[in-house]
């Protein structure tokens, strides 16, 4: 019989997270590896500062997301994103002055990062071979041990050692 394949994710932000959702396609277990502990509503966590500025979710981010998750868009409206027609509803300032606006099919979904986030989290928890892998967020950081995988994926953004 073939060995379990096992995939580990460093970093469970975004990039991670869905890292995480397509590698559970293809190995029987696939571990997310974050140092935070996860906020278990949408809020603020200390790995993502900047989710308290303002995020857009953009429409091929929307087309993905959906795939992945499907009916996520119409969870994340039912919770208070809202869909904005870029090209209708955002003034765009160049260096000929304000640009004209017209209808488009260009919907963009806004909503918080935390928010979103949070959604995908929910979604992945309920796959059955994706697992979240919290000791790296234990309060004393001492602790060491090895962990190993068939592939790792270094999604721990600009944190990252893969460098050195
Ligand atoms: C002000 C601002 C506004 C933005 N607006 C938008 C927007 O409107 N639309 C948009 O699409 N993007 C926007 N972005 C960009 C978006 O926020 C980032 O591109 C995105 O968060 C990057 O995701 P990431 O998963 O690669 O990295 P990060 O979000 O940086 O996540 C890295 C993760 O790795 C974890 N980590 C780090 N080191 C370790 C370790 N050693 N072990 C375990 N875990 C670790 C961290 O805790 C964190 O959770 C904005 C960014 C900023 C700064």
């Amino acid at each position: 019989m073939q060995d379990k394949t096992r995939a580990l994710v460093i970093g469970g932000s975004l990039a991670g997270l869905l890292a995480g959702r397509a590698l559970a396609n293809h190995f029987d277990r696939v571990t997310i590896l974050e140092r935070d502990f996860y906020p278990n509503q949408p809020a603020p966590r200390q790995g993502l500062p900047q989710s308290r500025f303002p995020h857009t979710l953009m429409l091929r981010g929307q087309q993905i997301l959906e795939q992945f998750f499907p009916g996520l868009q119409a969870e994340l409206l039912a919770q208070g994103a809202i869909a904005v027609d870029s090209s209708q509803e955002i003034a765009f300032l160049n260096s000929v002055g304000w640009v004209a606006r017209s209808r488009s099919d260009l919907t963009l979904l806004a909503c918080s990062r935390d928010l979103l986030d949070w959604n995908v989290r929910r979604r992945l928890r309920s796959l059955p071979n994706v697992e979240f892998d919290r000791s790296a967020a234990h309060p004393n950081g001492e602790m060491t041990r090895e962990i190993h995988a068939d592939l790792i994926v270094d999604a721990s953004g600009k944190a990252s050692h893969a460098p050195q």
